[in-house]
């Protein structure tokens, strides 16, 4: 068989055995096209089902969580863990608490996981959790309560060495600290169970910083290798939350011009650039006015809002996706491309449809898939996992020049595994066997397992 007709086999038994789980199929063939040819020539990877057995979570947990609402009512939601592949390390990954969180995306999330936290070199293996819990509109003591009704099940099955999630979308400060509150009166041990923590119990400098700062280093890495820089550069960036501030801070510090910003009503276009005062009123808006982004556009006059739009019709240099998956067409690829886009750095995960993927491919721009462009937030969670293990705090200093060591490093794993001339790297394909190789390594030596 050829390696075309083996991963065509492979993805056939892979829909079988997981129906009605696209997400989790896009995540699989995206990380399993680039590794069946990379195989091709290595047996001993075929006859070990190393990518059968990645591609199985080690086991799902699922559970009910019960809550009670202000009026009193109850109220009740599903939560999961996905422990994916412990081959490298404790199962590693965040929280997500969002109406549209399915079994397929925390599936899809676990499996990507598992790969990027094999690339930043650390000692971590993949998870994801969650739940369908929405924590928009809902008041500090409904969050409070459905945290800690969450944290009683899920405590089961984390610990320090075994499982330490943190945040994602709808999981921030707030949300960690009551998590990591209720851990602690049940198993009254303080322990680095969760990272994302608080200053104040154990959290690590520039740990909210990391992933946007880390999308934004990838792409500068990426630029030099291509003799540009990110100065004067025009970015379009979706997203309000975490990753798109911090990224739009960033590409601020490094030169270049932030064009809009989003959430899931619409994006605003500021064509004079959000600059670091815009920036916190942004930030201010979301994290405690808990508003929504239109909001920008009644304050500045420079801006308009788009109601219901992403921002990829915007003329940039540059593209980082910062709210969720899925978000980028083909059709606002093609967009992208047509108005002279010459790099995407992928801070939210797999914001990039298959098809869009192979356009952006096809066309050969800087391409950072978000495995490598956004491990720069769970790099630093495992500096927060060194720090509360020998009970150590780093200076920000000494962490900004660690972060930025493991975003070169990654970025230099991608280039390496994916040269492909002397002018273009698949920095794709770069990514998803510099992933590999490491953690089906491991897997090899445990025998089967
Ligand atoms: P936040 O919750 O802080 O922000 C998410 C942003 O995306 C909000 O602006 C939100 O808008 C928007 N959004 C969420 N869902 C949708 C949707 N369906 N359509 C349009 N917009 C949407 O999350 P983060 O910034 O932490 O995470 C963003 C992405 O980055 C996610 O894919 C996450 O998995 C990924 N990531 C995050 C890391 C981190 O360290 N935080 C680490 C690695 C990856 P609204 O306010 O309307 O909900």
């Amino acid at each position: 068989m050829s390696w075309q007709e083996k991963l065509d086999h492979y993805m056939t038994g892979l829909e079988k055995r997981n129906p009605g789980e696209p997400e989790f199929r896009q995540a699989v063939y995206e990380v399993a096209a680039s590794i069946f040819p990379f195989i091709e020539d290595k047996p001993i990877y075929h006859e070990a089902q190393i990518m059968e057995r990645m591609a199985e979570p080690d086991r799902i947990i699922t559970f009910r969580v019960c809550w009670e609402d202000d009026q009193g009512n109850i109220r009740v939601n599903r939560g999961w863990r996905v422990q994916n592949n412990n081959a490298i390390g404790p199962y590693k990954g965040g929280l997500r608490f969002h109406p549209t969180v399915t079994q397929s995306i925390l599936k899809f999330l676990a499996f990507e996981q598992t790969f990027k936290n094999s690339l930043t070199g650390l000692p971590m293996g993949g998870g994801k959790g969650g739940s369908n819990f929405n924590p928009k509109g809902k008041s500090d003591n409904e969050v409070m309560r459905f945290c800690q009704s969450f944290m009683t099940e899920l405590d089961h099955y984390i610990g320090a060495d075994m499982d330490v999630p943190a945040g994602d979308i709808g999981v921030g400060a707030r949300e960690i600290g009551y998590l990591f509150g209720q851990h602690k009166r049940l198993t009254k041990e303080f322990t680095g169970v969760l990272t994302g923590k608080g200053m104040e119990f154990g959290g690590s400098l520039i740990r909210v910083e990391a992933t946007g700062y880390g999308a934004v280093y990838m792409m500068a890495s990426m630029l030099e290798c291509n003799g540009e820089s990110l100065e004067g550069k025009t970015v379009c960036i979706s997203g309000s939350g975490n990753v798109a501030t911090y990224a739009t801070e960033k590409i601020n510090q490094l030169g270049g011009k932030v064009v809009t910003l989003s959430d899931s009503s619409g994006f605003i276009h500021d064509p004079e650039g959000i600059d670091a005062e815009k920036l916190a009123f942004v930030v201010d808006l979301k994290t405690v006015k808990r508003g929504r982004i239109s909001a920008y556009a009644d304050e500045y006059t420079s801006a308009s809002f788009y109601a219901g739009e992403r921002p990829w019709s915007i003329a940039c240099d540059l593209a980082i996706p910062c709210a969720t998956q899925n978000e980028i067409n083909e059709k606002d690829a093609q967009n992208l491309l047509k108005n002279g886009c010459i790099g995407i750095s992928e801070g939210s995960n797999m914001p990039t449809e298959q098809a869009a993927v192979d356009l952006f491919q096809q066309a050969k721009i800087l391409f950072a898939p978000s495995k490598a462009a956004n491990a720069g937030g769970v790099a630093v969670s495992g500096l927060e996992m060194s720090q509360n293990s020998a009970r150590i705090a780093w200076k920000e200093d000494e962490l900004q020049l660690m972060l930025k060591d493991i975003m070169q490093k990654i970025h230099d794993q991608c280039a390496e595994y994916g040269r492909e001339s002397d002018t273009h790297v698949n920095y794709l394909k770069g990514a998803n066997i510099g992933g590999f190789i490491k953690v089906a390594d491991a897997m090899l030596a445990f025998g089967v397992l």
